[in-house]
């Protein structure tokens, strides 16, 4: 005799903003006997919020397998379950991947909602026109480990998704400026959905700089969208638009914008260049004049 099971239902919630939880994503959440929480603390009021009186059960990355046994044992009873994740969609660098592996499996009928995710937030404030993008997730937390991280795709013509973690957020955008190159406009999403939501699109090679300007800058939810490589740009573009700019006897602080935004590098390390090029120029005038 084959199993009837109930389905599991993987339901997206909202990534700050609560008006974000979708009209099915509450009927679901509501009608289910079971929900399969990452943190069941964390994920217990937005349940009482919406007068859902479905059971909670953890899991989370380190009882999945555990979890999943008990979740196909439920569904095999005829318990529909709702796996969920602290924010966000499950399985997008959250548990859920084995659940619902085990699930199909076993032949249970695994219905995935449509919702929140950041890196879909993130990527469609973007504004680039890339045709393809790769979701990397959080790089490695040890610079070394991330740079070699970098290495690997830092060829591809694709735009990349990043999540990254406050304390690690200056270190991890210099990384991605020495591995990825010039050339790349970054947007940086920071707290979405949430009262401080800050959306920055700027050259990468500015981004350290903007980022430590102001602490405030550093706190929160991160992710981070780079743009795909284009075609080979020489390291010192920069250099060269810059010495085309002053030529031309533009001022230096436009001459710096301009060769910034050309070449993704960052501007103040250019206005700093600009200003030692005048110099070096007006010593080899004083020499020349005798
Ligand atoms: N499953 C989630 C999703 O669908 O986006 C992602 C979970 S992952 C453990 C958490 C990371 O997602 C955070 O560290 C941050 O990088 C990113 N993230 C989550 N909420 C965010 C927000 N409101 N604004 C920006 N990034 C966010």
């Amino acid at each position: 005799m084959t199993t009837e099971y109930a389905p599991l239902y993987v339901v997206p919630t909202p990534l700050g903003n609560l008006a974000d939880l979708s009209e099915r994503a509450r009927g679901v959440l509501c009608a289910v006997s079971w929900v399969a929480a990452e943190d069941t603390r964390h994920s217990a009021p937005l349940l009482r919020h919406m007068g859902a009186k479905a059971r909670l059960l953890a899991a989370h990355a380190h009882n999945e397998n555990a979890a999943a046994e008990r979740i196909l044992a439920l569904l095999a009873q005829g318990e529909a379950v709702a796996l969920i994740s602290d924010a966000g969609t499950p399985g997008i660098s959250d548990p859920g991947a084995r659940i619902v592996a085990h699930a199909h499996a076993a032949g249970a009928r695994v219905i995935p909602l449509p919702g929140p995710c950041a890196a879909v937030t993130a990527l469609s404030a973007a504004g680039f026109s890339e045709a393809h993008w790769l979701f990397f997730g959080f790089l490695p937390s040890r610079s070394g480990q991330r740079r070699a991280a970098l290495k690997t795709i830092a060829s591809l013509s694709c735009a990349l998704a990043f999540y990254e973690a406050p304390h690690r957020i200056l270190e991890s955008v210099a990384d991605m400026y020495e591995e990825l190159g010039a050339g790349r406009t970054l947007l940086i999403a920071r707290e979405l959905s949430k009262q401080f939501e800050t959306l920055r699109r700027l050259p990468l090679g500015e981004a350290a700089d903007w980022l430590a300007a102001d602490p405030m800058r550093q706190k929160g939810e991160f992710t981070l969208i780079v743009s795909g490589a284009t075609e080979e740009r020489p390291a010192n573009e920069g250099e060269r638009l810059l010495r085309l700019f002053l030529a031309e006897n533009l001022p230096v602080k436009q001459a710096a914008r301009l060769a910034a935004t050309l070449s993704g590098q960052g501007k103040n390390a250019l206005y700093a260049q600009a200003l030692t090029m005048i110099k070096e120029q007006k010593t080899e005038d004083s020499d020349i004049c005798g």
